[in-house]
């Protein structure tokens, strides 16, 4: 069996992107940026003024000239009319543009002032002081993003800003998702005792949305009948990913893995030593998509996903792969399996630590409510004391 760093490596080697497209600045948020941008012009624009004061000529200030006459008022977005001579200042606010001649900032707080006159006694001057030059976070043409870029909050603002008014951005894959079992029934129909609510659906849909906001293109439930199974699949082999829940295990109903192959899906793996998802199952489409069948069990299914689609997705994406990092765990963790053993965790605390979330077992539906990170008690180990360090994958980096 092979172990999840070895899948997820098997996974990477196939991951190709699923297109390109221009789109709107408004639809770009949480989307991977594929052009490079540059800077369209200097950045700052022109000199700015970093703080609400009275521009000066340095030259003045070394001729030790320290009480300067108001010529004029700035504010952010407009221009003087007069030009500035010996001796005088202009009051100027905060973005607003240092006018020629002036070259250097004293703030407000520095100074006795009233409407016509300021007199800088204390304050200090430096030539430039409180000015943000023009080109000097960025000049014209400069190269701001290289592609394979996610467009968080940040890179929205940087784009506004240099005025792009459409970006290319990978295409989201289309993805056909289905859940299976015959005991599975919407959560808003009713349940016999007998029956188990679809919760899968929820849960894999809620991991699309938050991974670049994919909406599958369709969701089909599909009972453990091999003949429908084969249509219905079939069906969907157009997809560039299609994803299943349940009927991948040893069971005598469990008829997706031999489906797949039936209708030309090409294995790659079966089984992956780690606890919850060891029956997770992945191939490849005719049309070099992706197959990703994951074990019925809500928190597998929630493990699986990340670990294996997750990761697919970025690569495909071109990002680097979801961060791990090392924080120590609050209480001790017996060793149940040979297998890497992952576990919800809540990384909490300052300095963080890492608090086990109960669960009983992949079947629980509370699915390590509150957890915000999977722990990794890692094959080769033993016991986990207290306070020893973990491996931690976090669900938002
Ligand atoms: P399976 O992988 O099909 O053997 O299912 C394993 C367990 O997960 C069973 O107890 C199923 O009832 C449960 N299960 C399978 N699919 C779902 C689903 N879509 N939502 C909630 N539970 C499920
Ligand atoms: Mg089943």
């Amino acid at each position: 069996m092979i172990n999840y760093r070895e899948a997820q490596q098997i996974l990477v080697a196939r991951a190709r992107s699923f297109g390109r497209e221009r789109v709107g600045l408004e639809q770009a948020y949480g989307r991977v940026l594929t052009e490079r941008i540059r800077a369209d012009r200097d950045y700052p624009p022109f000199n700015r003024s970093t703080m609400d004061g009275y521009a000066i000529r340095y030259s003045d200030w070394e001729s030790g000239i320290r009480d300067f006459s108001i010529t004029e008022v700035i504010y952010a977005g407009a221009l003087p009319a007069k030009t500035i001579g010996p001796g005088e200042c202009y009051k100027i606010m905060t973005g607003a543009a240092v006018p020629q001649g002036a070259d250097a900032v004293i703030r407000k707080e520095e100074v006795e002032e009233d409407a016509r006159w300021i007199h800088t006694g204390q304050a200090v001057c430096l030539p430039f002081q409180n000015i943000a030059s023009r080109g000097e976070d960025l000049q014209s043409g400069d190269t701001v993003i290289q592609a394979a870029c996610l467009c968080d909050p940040s890179v929205m603002g940087l784009l506004a800003s240099v005025g792009k008014e459409q970006v290319e951005v990978e295409k989201l894959p289309a993805v056909s998702l289905f859940t299976t079992g015959n005991e599975i029934v919407p959560f808003d129909a009713p349940a016999s005792l007998l029956q188990i609510r679809n919760s899968n659906r929820w849960v894999l849909e809620s991991l699309f949305a938050g991974g670049g906001g994919i909406r599958p293109r369709s969701f089909a439930h599909l009972p453990d009948d091999r003949r429908l199974l084969h249509s219905s699949l079939e069906a969907a082999l157009g997809s560039d990913l299609i994803v299943l829940s349940g009927g991948v295990s040893a069971g005598d109903a469990d008829f997706v893995p031999g489906v797949l192959e039936e209708i030309g899906v090409r294995k790659l793996f079966h089984k992956v030593a780690i606890k919850p998802g060891k029956p997770v199952w992945c191939g490849i489409l005719p049309n070099g998509g992706m197959v990703f069948a994951l074990p019925g069990n809500p928190f597998s299914c929630l493990v699986t996903f990340r670990l294996f689609i997750q990761s697919y997705l970025n690569a495909c994406f071109g990002l680097s792969g979801p961060i791990r990092f090392e924080l120590p765990l609050q209480a001790a963790k017996i060793k149940k399996t040979v297998l890497d053993e992952f576990f919800p965790v809540r990384i909490t605390g300052d300095p963080a630590w890492l608090d086990q979330v109960p669960l009983n077992g992949s079947g629980d539906i509370r699915l390590g409510l509150r957890a915000n990170a999977l722990g990794l008690h890692p094959a080769a180990a033993g016991g986990l004391e207290e306070g020893d360090r973990v491996i931690c994958l976090p669900y938002q980096v």
